[in-house]
């Protein structure tokens, strides 16, 4: 059925996947501009009351479920059905200060839910400690690390304990009253696992297995949140941005016709025409879809990623030249954002322009060595501008990034024999070469 692969192919094309996986089940990553911008704002204020700013990042995993866990300190991954399900801003903040709390009060090793689960994240892990290592260049962080959440995965199926939970309750709220945000949020989470306890657990939501949710510990976050009662303000900007994020988020994973039915739902009118111009995209009618997305932009012309949806729109209709010219506007108004470098460079490559597309994919890797589409694109580009050493280097720290260790080696080698001894990209290549072979041994 053409529709069904479309729709695949799309999802891969358009919201920026990442694949990390060990063959028993793929983890996969939703990486989008706009929806992070939003996870970011409402996280920074409550990572900051944990002490954990700047080091903490919010990562989004493409599932329908209800999940938000830890496997090491420097990230928080939240399913992307939490983030579609939550009524307030609010509500996933408590959600994130939670976890937050795992992190700050030492939880982390304790946490592992099933078998299946813990080899996906295993794989995650493993990658990301690579990832960090390969950007770093320090080999000796990758195999600890790496190993380190591999065995940590393999020894803990358990949730946290019923302790752990409590500290973390209390501490999240204290977070959420610390950076004047209603800690109410917290006691309306748990309203939605309300019930589920009772459920086999092949139906609960994945987050009532990592979280044992029981109804003392409903009662006493009721009794913490009632000590913080009445003192907070509305957070009226977060309300639009996680209106945004959702409707970002739903019209690219539900049906087209789902999000047309829905759009008049949105807060605001530029994100009713953001939403109805992904369900023009997905549907393929370009013309609709520019309209509506040009609609939005003239409402908020600054708004970088508005122009980085254009660009992304015209890209995946292999408008090229079009592309170029949006992204590059978005690029102009976040200059920093590693996402949308990554969206101008691959429009650059699609027009043939290998040599600029390189300045940015570069920009955009120094900035987030984790997104494998910059690292495919950077391949193309090193190889287009007979820069084959480079080529085999961003090839292997593509597939160590996706746990593909084995041919992250074959291609680590290659670049080594190319590179230059002693320089960075050959210490890169020999540093995947090692920790390949470390996690051989295990
Ligand atoms: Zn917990």
């Amino acid at each position: 059925m053409t529709g069904l692969r479309a729709f695949a192919v799309f999802l891969a094309a358009a919201l920026v996947l990442v694949w990390a996986t060990l063959p028993a089940r793929a983890a996969t990553l939703i990486r989008d501009a706009d929806i992070e911008n939003a996870l970011t704002r409402m996280s920074a204020p409550i990572l900051s009351a944990a002490g954990l700013g700047g080091t903490v990042r919010i990562l989004m995993i493409n599932d329908r479920s209800l999940n938000a866990f830890v496997i090491d300190s420097n990230n928080i991954f939240l399913h992307s059905g939490m983030v579609a399900r939550m009524d307030t801003p609010e509500m996933l903040q408590a959600v994130i200060a939670h976890e937050a709390a795992h992190i700050a009060n030492g939880h982390i090793t304790r946490r592992m839910t099933n078998l299946d689960s813990s080899r996906t994240l295993a794989g995650l892990g493993l990658a990301l400690a690579l990832a960090a290592a390969a950007a770093t260049g320090r080999s000796d962080l990758a195999a600890g690390i790496a190993i380190g959440s591999q065995a940590t995965a393999q020894r803990q199926f358990l949730a946290h304990s019923r302790a752990e939970e409590a500290s973390a309750d209390q501490s999240g709220v204290r977070y959420m009253a610390l950076a004047g945000i209603d800690p109410q949020g917290a006691v309306e989470v748990h309203r939605i696992f309300e019930g589920q306890e009772l459920l086999n657990v092949t139906r609960q939501d994945p987050y009532m297995r990592s979280h044992p949710l029981t109804r003392d510990r409903m009662r006493a976050m009721e009794r913490f949140v009632a000590a913080y009662a009445g003192t907070f303000e509305p957070q009226p900007d977060l309300d639009y941005w996680y209106d945004r994020a959702r409707g970002k988020l739903t019209a690219f994973v539900n049906t087209p016709k789902w999000t047309l039915a829905r759009a008049d739902e949105s807060l605001t009118e530029d994100i009713r025409l953001m939403r109805e111009a992904v369900a023009y995209h997905r549907l393929q009618d370009r013309a609709t879809a520019l309209n509506r997305i040009d609609r939005a932009i003239a409402l908020r012309p600054q708004d970088a990623f508005y122009h980085d949806l254009k660009g992304q729109i015209l890209l995946e209709s292999r408008q090229f030249q079009p592309a170029v010219t949006a992204y590059a506007r978005a690029v102009e108004l976040a200059p920093s954002n590693a996402l949308i470098l990554g969206g101008l460079g691959r429009a650059l490559l699609a027009t043939n322009r290998p040599r600029e597309a390189l300045t940015y994919l570069e920009k955009a890797r120094s900035l987030d060595f984790s997104d494998p589409l910059v690292l495919r694109d950077l391949g193309s580009a090193y190889a287009q501008t007979g820069q084959d050493g480079m080529a085999a280097l961003a090839t292997a720290e593509r597939y160590a990034l996706q746990g593909r260790l084995k041919d992250a080696e074959v291609h680590a080698k290659r670049a080594s024999g190319l590179l230059p001894r002693g320089s960075g990209g050959w210490r890169r290549a020999e540093d995947i070469v090692g920790a390949a072979r470390r996690a051989e041994k295990k």
